[in-house]
């Protein structure tokens, strides 16, 4: 069962009793979903939440309040348990900005009760497959239920790139081969429609070919040595992409220095220092 929203969250039933698949961004969010299993009878059993973005389990510490076990990857997890870690990572390791420590960058902190695998698991009365889909963020995981996969941010659907042609990625190599694991009936993804059939197929290539994109964009912008700054801007002219507060900057900026990550690992681009000027530029194969 799957419950659409700013971002869409889940619910597994059985034997009376519901698994929810993350939390939502807030309290609001997450005594929603509470209310809905108490009106239906069911009787909440735990959570699971796919990574520690702040959208996805910033509602977890308040179904933790009331005796719910919270489950993630391990290294999300800890996340998860220490969420200063988002705004410290966006600021490039210094103490945060104070814009990024509203609710969007920086949620409650919530305590994980089980540590999630990839692989068949059973959680009480609730047997799922955990899949592990790297590449949005370190250790992301989706939830496989029968013909049904919650990819949480795995895959971001056109509705949603058009909105935010850049969408936030820490790996791309691994976000690209995470994209070929999206193989399901049913596919929910964290944000924009449930997709099936032709149209998941074609969404998963509009997305496929957007991570390329930004690629093959940062790769043009070395044509000259540039600041990764510089690269975001041309980056977002190039995509239309309006970055109005400081956060988005930064959540873009993640994403460019992932793309010249995976270009330094093909030997396609390097890092140089210009009279104490970090620049990026082309290399050998780029
Ligand atoms: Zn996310």
């Amino acid at each position: 069962m799957a419950f659409p929203g700013p971002v869409n969250l889940g619910a597994l039933i059985a034997e009376n009793e519901v698994l929810f698949i993350d939390a939502g961004l807030d309290e609001g969010a997450a005594r929603k979903l509470w209310r809905w299993a108490e009106e239906h009878g069911f009787r909440p059993f735990g959570a699971i939440l796919t990574h520690a973005h702040a959208d996805h389990f910033g509602g977890a510490h308040f179904w933790e309040k009331r005796g719910l076990r919270l489950f993630s990857s391990t290294l999300e997890g800890a996340m998860m348990e220490h969420p200063l870690f988002e705004p410290i990572f966006l600021f490039g390791g210094a103490s945060p900005h104070p814009d990024l420590l509203g609710k969007f960058t920086l949620a409650e902190p919530c305590q994980i009760s089980g540590k999630l695998g990839p692989g068949k698991v059973e959680l009480g009365p609730f047997e799922m497959e955990i899949v592990f889909l790297p590449g949005h963020s370190p250790a992301q995981i989706g939830v496989r239920v029968d013909d049904v996969l919650f990819c949480a941010d795995a895959l971001f659907p056109s509705a949603i790139l058009q909105k935010h042609p850049i969408p936030f990625c820490y790996d791309l190599d691994q976000a690209l081969s995470s994209l070929s694991k999206v193989e399901a009936e049913t596919v929910v993804p964290g944000h924009g429609p449930i997709l099936s059939g032709a149209n998941l197929r074609a969404e998963i290539m509009a997305f496929r070919e957007r991570l390329e994109e930004i690629r093959g964009l940062v790769l043009s912008a070395l044509d000259s040595p540039k600041p990764a700054e510089e690269i975001v801007g041309y980056v977002a002219n190039a995509l239309r992409e309006e970055l109005r507060a400081l956060s988005s900057f930064l959540l873009v900026r993640t994403t460019i220095l992932a793309a010249l990550t995976s270009l330094v690992r093909a030997g396609q681009a390097q890092a140089t220092l210009e009279e104490n000027r970090l620049l990026w530029e082309k290399s050998g194969n780029g």
